[in-house]
């Protein structure tokens, strides 16, 4: 699903700092995998161009098989509203809308009537355990539901790939399992690929796979065996 080869980004505000320094990884279809390392490690910045909402120096980057370099804004959108659903710390939902119309949203870009979409909102926040919260706004609910209801807005467009950045890092313990709990089933459910950027080893033990990175290269990926 992805396949990242020699991949370097260096940012040019002041000095030069050289953030990615030859990245190579592969994330397979269907699996759930993790990132960890120090802040200021280049996570995000990884995490960012696998979601093409930022561009790379060198290397090459394909996902599901298409050479994902040099894209306009038009194509980039494109690819990521067909195949790339994200998930961030903040959550990034709506303030003035409500629990369903934020799940609605990528279903009203994508043109579905309103009946139908809110319809099929309501069943993924169901899904999500948050049927009741459907006509509550962000404001109203706690960490955790906001969460679950971002995931659900990720997921109701049917990407083949989540992107989460540090999905867990604003959350307690408790609801930091919970929110991997659904993201793990969402990932065994849909068979929907997972690539997760966190720095908690207990969130990290919960996927298949620990990517390891330090000072912008990968320095060791262990497997995770899941009951
Ligand atoms: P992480 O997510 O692992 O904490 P980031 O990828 O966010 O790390 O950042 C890596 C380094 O790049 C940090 O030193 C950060 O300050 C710097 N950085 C991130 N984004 C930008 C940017 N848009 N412009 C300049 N420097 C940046
Ligand atoms: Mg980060």
């Amino acid at each position: 699903m992805i396949h990242l080869e020699n991949i370097h980004k260096t940012y040019y505000a002041g000095s030069p700092l050289h953030v990615l320094k030859g990245v190579d990884l592969d994330v397979a279809d269907g699996d759930f995998v993790s990132i960890m390392g120090a802040s200021g490690s280049g996570k995000s910045t990884l995490l960012n161009i696998v979601g093409i909402l930022d561009n790379y120096d060198e290397g090459n980057y394909y996902l599901d098989g298409r050479l994902i370099k040099d894209l306009t804004e038009t194509q980039s959108a494109k690819v990521r509203n067909e195949m790339i659903g994200f998930v961030f710390q903040s959550f990034n939902l709506i303030n003035f809308k409500t629990a369903l119309e934020n799940v609605a949203l990528p279903l009203y870009y994508r043109g579905v009537s309103r009946k139908k979409r809110n319809a099929i909102a309501l069943d993924y926040l169901d899904r999500l355990g948050l049927k009741d919260w459907a006509d509550h706004l962000p404001s109203e609910m706690s960490g955790g539901q906001k969460q679950r209801v971002a995931i659900a807005r990720s997921i109701i467009a049917k990407p083949r790939l989540i992107l989460a950045d540090e999905p867990t890092g604003a959350l307690d313990s408790t609801t930091s399992q919970e929110v991997m709990d659904i993201l793990r089933q969402v990932n065994r459910e849909e068979g929907i690929t997972m690539l997760i950027v966190t720095h908690a080893r207990e969130v990290a033990e919960q996927t298949n796979k620990i990517v390891n990175f330090k000072d912008g290269l990968i320095s060791s990926i262990e497997d995770i065996k899941q009951l």
